[in-house]
């Protein structure tokens, strides 16, 4: 046998075993993700049939007056209520579709409709494209009191939802027991705020880090989605302060600097879980320049401009000529003592002063978040600038700290040791 021969036999076993690997991994994908768009693997939106009661309703767009949707399945258009509803049939597919508003009235390629709302409901697999991004579920479409402008809203049931938020918000190559922790904090913080404030509005959470961030489709993956399944239905839940069981905002952020913060000093609201834990696990996640962040300088003019568009009661302050601590946490940590500003003392021109709470400070000077990091700094009158230098860690810091969940993950604990220690006195019960 000549070595050709053997090359080419070790080649073709290659291939063969190739096939096989390729067999055993690619089949079993087919058969859960159930189909092809392409090249790449679409899964068939789950829970279409849950109790429309559980299903989450996110603000895509608001006040537009005109969107591109794209759908690659036959899809259906509600229009009216149920008791005369007029149900029109698009076998249209794949091709960019104009949703526009003309004279109070929304018009989907051209078709016009005659109520203030219609949903688009797509056939399977249940997922439509809203101006370049792909969604599951259906799409409601409200028109504005005005009549010149209309919402979109993605109508999905919650564990799709939570698998375009999972990947969205951490890091889906982290540990399961990150990610399931994460799951089941997301999962309980929508529907927490889906009971607390949609009744009120037309939809239940902004697709923003407003709430948690929601990037549908593009943010799955095969791990989020196993995260999602293994918590299915699952949330946490705590004594309320009268007396009542039930869910509660679990609050969640990246890296809380060493010490999570007590609820009430940023958010307002007191929950026994949401009181704040020592945190000696993040500092071995982060990256270091997010653990301490840089020393960020804003034009005093711009702060001042920032304070009074966000709060116009402030105007009273004419300009604004210090800004100092008026209430901090102070933390003793094994790595050094640090601060966290909770509120912040703004004195004007004028001579008159106010009061904002530190994280509502931070977040109207920077909303992104992504220079100004958190209110563990110092703040330091520069000039013609304001100053924040030894900043640590990065967002509110209430509830679980993300970094702090993937090092107890690292070490071997639980999605449930990992939420029990961040949201004391919580447990976990099924919803659905
Ligand atoms: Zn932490």
């Amino acid at each position: 046998m000549s070595s050709l021969t053997i090359t080419q036999l070790t080649v073709n076993r290659s291939k063969l075993l190739l096939r096989i690997i390729l067999a055993g991994i690619l089949l079993p994908c087919l058969m859960i993700f159930g189909g092809c768009k392409g090249r790449q693997l679409v899964r068939s939106t789950p829970q279409m049939d849950i109790e429309p009661r559980f299903w989450v309703r996110v603000l895509l767009v608001d006040e537009t007056r005109t969107c591109s949707l794209k759908i690659t399945s036959p899809f259906y258009v509600s229009d009216g209520v149920p008791q005369v509803q007029r149900i029109i049939h698009f076998d249209r597919v794949d091709v960019p579709i104009n949703v526009s508003i003309s004279s109070g009235k929304i018009a989907v390629a051209g078709q016009p409709f005659t109520s203030n709302e219609i949903i688009i409901s797509p056939d399977e697999p249940h997922i439509f494209n809203l101006n370049g991004d792909d969604y599951r579920g259906k799409l409601k479409l409200i028109v504005a009191a005005d009549g010149e402008s209309f919402d979109a809203i993605n109508l999905v049931p919650p564990e799709p939802y939570l698998a375009g938020v999972i990947g969205a918000e951490m890091p889906d190559y982290w540990e399961l027991a990150a990610l399931q922790a994460q799951a089941i904090a997301a999962r309980t913080y929508c529907l927490y705020i889906k009971e607390h404030f949609g009744s009120g509005r037309t939809w239940d959470v902004r697709k923003t880090a407003a709430n948690q961030v929601y990037l549908g489709v593009g943010a799955e993956s095969a791990q989020v989605w196993n995260a999602v399944n293994r918590t299915y239905g699952r949330v946490l839940v705590c004594r309320h302060p009268d007396g009542t069981e039930g869910l509660f905002p679990t609050y969640y952020s990246s890296t809380c600097g060493g010490h999570t913060e007590n609820s009430k000093h940023v958010f307002g609201d007191s929950f026994e879980p949401l009181v704040g834990v020592a945190c000696p696990y993040c500092k071995d996640v982060a990256k270091i320049d997010i653990f301490f962040w840089p020393m960020i300088q804003f034009d005093k003019t711009y702060v001042t401009t920032r304070l009074l568009q966000k709060y116009p009661k402030l105007k009273q302050l004419g300009e604004i000529t210090d800004i100092s601590p008026a209430g901090q946490s102070n933390y003793q940590t094994d790595y050094g003592k640090f601060s966290r500003l909770t509120s912040v003392k703004l004195l004007g021109s004028t001579g008159k002063s106010d009061f904002l709470r530190a994280e509502d400070f931070r977040l109207s000077i920077d909303p992104s978040g992504w220079k100004l990091r958190s209110t563990i700094c110092r703040i330091i009158n520069m000039g013609e600038k304001w100053a924040f230098s030894a900043g640590r860690g990065w967002g509110h810091g209430v509830g679980m700290c993300q970094c702090g969940a993937q090092g107890m993950a690292r070490q071997g604990k639980t999605a449930e040791q990992i939420l029990s220690y961040y949201y004391p006195g919580s447990w976990i019960e099924r919803v659905y």
